[in-house]
């Protein structure tokens, strides 16, 4: 499956919002939008340019799709399921991408980014119900238990992750046991849940894709 390989940076550069997509590095003052860096390319302006209505959709979706580490034909994949089951398609889109099983492996705190999650995943180090699953976008199920394999508990990355269980907690779908590098995913969040995503407008990526 195709992956984002540029800088990260970069990407959080284009939305000028803070993605989060570097663990530590985003909470340090070596962030560059803590820098208040420019977008790439851009020069400054005294008045910034009026966006059109795409624009503005185009660029929300990209956050969102970013955010969550996707390529473009799996976030709109993604879209597509969340458009074909009952409810508002948003909230849909939504409960679908914390239900990957990298995001969940994030939101655990076995990884302090989605990227570091996703590479424990795809390198065999998380069990699913007592069972190896490298597939960074397999489903999770309310109930699920999960295990950092023997493999990956000698990993550094993963105590450091752990660490942040006892400074900042966990969401409050999950459950986590920091010293036995285990967890669960107890229920699919509600939309007003995802706090750290609460400035995202999800309608304007349905717009856009209704289209
Ligand atoms: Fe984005 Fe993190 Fe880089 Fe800051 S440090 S620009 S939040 S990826």
């Amino acid at each position: 499956m195709a992956r984002y390989t540029g800088p990260r940076c970069r990407q959080c550069r284009v939305e000028q919002k803070k993605l989060f997509l570097k663990g530590e590095r985003c909470k340090s003052d070596k962030c560059p939008i803590n820098r208040k860096a420019l977008p790439p390319g851009k020069a400054p302006k005294s008045r910034p340019a009026k966006q059109s209505e795409y624009a503005v959709q185009l660029r929300e979706k990209q956050r969102l799709k970013r955010t969550y580490g996707l390529m473009e034909t799996q976030f709109r994949n993604t879209f597509e399921k969340a458009l074909r089951m009952p409810g508002k398609t948003g909230e849909n889109l939504f409960a679908l991408l914390e239900r990957r099983l990298d995001n969940v492996v994030y939101r655990l705190r076995f990884a302090t980014s989605r990227s570091q999650a996703r590479q424990l995943v795809l390198h065999g180090h998380i069990a699913v119900n007592g069972k190896r699953v490298d597939v960074p976008s397999f489903t999770v199920k309310p109930g699920d238990a999960m295990a950092v394999l023997p493999s990956g508990k000698k990993m550094n990355i993963v105590k450091d992750a752990l660490q942040e269980v006892g400074r900042s907690g966990v969401m409050p779908w999950i459950e986590v046991d920091p010293d036995n590098m285990t967890g669960k995913f107890a229920a699919v969040p509600h939309r007003q849940d995802i706090t750290d995503m609460a400035d995202i407008r999800e309608q304007l990526v349905v717009e856009l894709y209704s289209k």
